[in-house]
């Protein structure tokens, strides 16, 4: 905090010198002593002081001239006036001066010093208020945040140098002017929030209503062509109603959040539904057939010497071709199958054709399968177990429907592979 300095302009020496020594005590900031109004001016053209304690009647340019001046160049400069008149005069043009304080001589020391405390304490709060509004600006304006102030009526009355960017405009008013809405560039993302109504910042009233873990919003354009995410942060003014909304960017965070979530769920080579999906779908699949009474068949793949196949053209050979056989279960899964990869070059799918479709099914994949060239030329077998909950009386639970379907499989196997066996 700045310490404070003090001009002093007095004529008669005595008092010049007896005030200067006074006031050395108030000031640390500095005394500066003038004998005339214009090494006054001189002086606080060149300190720039705190306050201006002056007399009024001077030679070389008098009091109420040397204010006039400094009001001139800073018309909220605290000034104190000394003088032995109690003319009427110098009190009207004192006022018009808009003179802090006006002091008779001779001067009461405890009064001078009572003044000048009271106008310190004032700039002390100014600077203070000055400081704070600082750093409110800085914040305010902190990079990948947008800020928004809004009043009673929720109208923005201070939008951060962000916000108004990513308008492409430089004010509130031309903000204002040009029928700006935010949430006319809100996306439907996954989880992200996009608002009934469009109007003004009405999104913030309805994105208020959601969790404070849900207020994630996604934006795209008008200058902007990446989508960006944002978390939002909203807070009211208890007093004076007002409420800040502060966009903060997490693009970054919920992309990662939004891989993840795919990668748990999805097969990466193939994109089908991973293992995990699949025993959920299954324990899901196994209480809705026991429930609606119907037959609930797993049918399990495997392709047959996939090894070799591996051996002999290489391991990226080896992936495009599941790739393709995923793209081949795909063409033949129809409304009623789940279909996913259970892992390595095994594939299931969950139907409820029930027992005969379900063969039927089978069938017609493993002949599809053996009809195909895949890539490079490359002809593939399959052999596949398929085993069926059952309806009425003893239901299976999953574990063992998914026992039998393999065991089904391990006999095709046997049996001399490139053949759907059904559990019995
Ligand atoms: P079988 O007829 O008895 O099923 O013979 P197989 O060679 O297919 O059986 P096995 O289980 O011994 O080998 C499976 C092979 O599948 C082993 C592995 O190299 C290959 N494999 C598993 N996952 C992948 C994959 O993601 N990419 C590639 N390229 N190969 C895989
Ligand atoms: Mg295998
Ligand atoms: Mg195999």
């Amino acid at each position: 905090m700045r310490e404070l300095s003090i001009l002093l302009v007095e004529d008669e020496e005595t008092i010049r010198e007896e005030l200067g020594f006074f006031l050395g005590h108030l000031a640390p900031g500095g005394v500066f002593v003038a004998p005339d109004g214009e090494e006054g001016l001189r002086l606080y053209r060149e300190h720039r002081p705190d306050i201006v304690i002056t007399d009024l009647e001077m030679p070389q340019r008098n009091g109420m001239e040397l204010i006039e001046e400094i009001r001139r160049i800073d018309p909220s400069q605290p000034v104190i006036v000394t003088t032995a008149h109690s003319d009427s005069r110098f009190l009207m043009k004192a006022i018009e001066l808009q003179v802090d304080h006006y002091l008779l001589k001779p001067i009461d020391l405890s009064i001078l010093e009572e003044k000048i405390e009271k106008i310190a304490r004032q700039l002390r709060l100014e600077q203070e208020l000055q400081q704070q509004r600082q750093v409110l600006e800085e914040i305010a304006h902190l990079e990948g945040n947008m800020v928004i102030v809004l009043d009673e009526a929720f109208e923005p009355i201070f939008l951060n140098r962000e916000y108004l960017e990513y308008f492409g405009v430089k004010s509130l008013e031309a903000y204002q002017e040009g029928e700006n809405r935010l949430s006319d560039f809100m996306l439907v993302q996954e989880e992200t929030f996009v608002p009934q109504n469009r109007e003004g910042f009405a999104w913030v009233k309805e994105l208020e209503q959601k969790e404070v873990g849900q207020r994630m919003i996604a934006l795209r354009g008008p200058h902007k062509e990446k989508t960006t995410f944002y978390n939002v942060f909203i807070t009211r003014i208890g007093e004076t109603g007002h409420t800040i909304v502060a966009l903060s960017e997490i693009t970054e965070l919920a992309m990662r959040q939004l891989f993840y979530r795919r990668h748990a769920r999805f097969d990466e080579l193939t994109g089908l539904y991973n293992r995990f999906v699949f025993n959920k779908e299954l324990a899901k699949g196994i209480d809705r057939a026991r429930r609606l009474g119907r037959n609930l068949c797993l049918i399990l793949f495997d392709l047959d010497h996939f090894k070799q196949i591996n051996d002999r053209y290489g391991h990226s050979v080896g992936d495009r071709i599941l790739v393709e056989v995923a793209q081949l279960l795909r063409e033949l899964e129809g409304p009623e199958d789940f279909l996913g990869r259970w892992g390595g070059e095994e594939f299931v799918i969950l139907t409820s054709r029930g027992f005969e479709g379900a063969q039927a099914l089978a069938e017609k994949i493993r002949r599809e399968i053996k009809r195909r060239l895949f890539v490079e030329g490359i002809s593939l077998q399959c052999s596949c177990g398929i085993a069926c909950s059952g309806v009425g009386g003893e239901t299976m639970e999953a574990e063992e429907l998914f026992r039998r379907a393999d065991r089904a499989l391990y006999r095709a196997k046997n049996e001399g592979r490139d053949r759907v066996v059904v559990d019995r």
